[in-house]
């Protein structure tokens, strides 16, 4: 019998894993299992794109929060070359975008939960923006090359529950005002792509489609039992899984960079804020 503990979290981050594997759910999320990856391919890249798109996320939280262009240079000059365009799409997109989807009260790095099925679900946004007419828009910035068609994240879990826990739990960003599902938007932002951002208006609908999605799969994943969590039967995902040699999946083939979000869901050891980082994208 599966025994979650009472205080289990779920995010969009270990749902998205039980879909792509409900595996590697069981063993990060129930086990937390942590297993050495020495034997992948191709890890010194691996781990110099994650840590730049983490690196990207700390230093875009720094600009939300007002640390200054010049001092946030001195830092940027000691990156790869790569890693300065990342930047300076961001920085004049940022421009940009100030007089209308940045233009209100800002939030970087915000953690916001509720309760669902029994449990809490949180979400962690990159940015949120409250927006003078209690709008909100929801940013998520994504270092995945090339960017992802906005068709292919209409269904993916970060969309609905990103929203979804908005619009229970962002009353306490609105001094207590209701909302509605109408009020946000959700904005998937893109380093390579910068001006093509990826904007997904939220519904009434979509809550009520939302809410019954997620109970469901909570429901589902609490209700398992221990041995009912199988390996993925694509194996494409098991090509950057830190659990490969532990499933004896370690000769499967590696998938191109180029199809990876790296910094959405580490393949290696996770770091402690992991939470906030998403999905792998085939
Ligand atoms: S190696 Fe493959 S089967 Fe094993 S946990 Fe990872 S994704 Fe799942």
């Amino acid at each position: 019998m599966l025994n979650l503990p009472p205080d289990f979290t779920f995010s969009q981050s270990n749902l998205q894993d039980f879909l792509e594997c409900p595996r590697r759910f069981y063993l990060r999320h129930v086990r937390r299992l942590l297993w050495p990856n020495r034997e992948m391919s191709g890890v010194t890249e691996t781990t110099r794109r994650i840590e730049m798109g983490y690196t990207f996320h700390r230093l875009a939280q720094q600009k939300v929060l007002g640390i200054s262009d010049d001092l946030l240079f001195k830092f940027i000059a000691t990156q790869p070359l790569e890693f300065q365009e990342w930047w300076g799409n961001f920085l004049y997109w940022w421009d940009q975008a100030l007089p209308n989807v940045l233009y209100g009260e800002r939030y970087a790095e915000t953690t916001l939960s509720c309760g669902l099925a029994g449990f809490r679900l949180i979400a962690k946004y990159d940015l949120l923006v409250i927006h003078p007419d209690n709008t909100v828009t929801i940013f998520d910035w994504k270092t995945i090359h090339p960017p992802v068609r906005v068709e292919n994240f209409i269904h993916h879990v970060q969309t609905r529950v990103y929203p979804f826990v908005f619009s229970l739990a962002g009353t306490t960003l609105l001094n207590s005002q209701e909302i509605t599902p109408q009020q946000i938007t959700m904005i998937y932002w893109f380093t390579a792509d910068p001006f093509k951002p990826q904007q997904l208006l939220y519904s009434s609908n979509q809550y009520q489609a939302d809410e019954n999605y997620l109970t469901h799969l909570i429901t589902e994943i609490s209700g398992r039992n221990g041995n009912d969590f199988p390996l993925t039967q694509n194996e494409k995902l098991c090509g950057h899984c830190v659990y490969r040699t532990y499933c004896d999946r370690q000769f499967v083939e590696t998938s191109t960079e180029n199809e990876l979000d790296l910094t959405d869901n580490p393949p290696l050891q996770p770091p402690d804020d992991w939470e906030q980082i998403s999905e792998i994208v085939y």
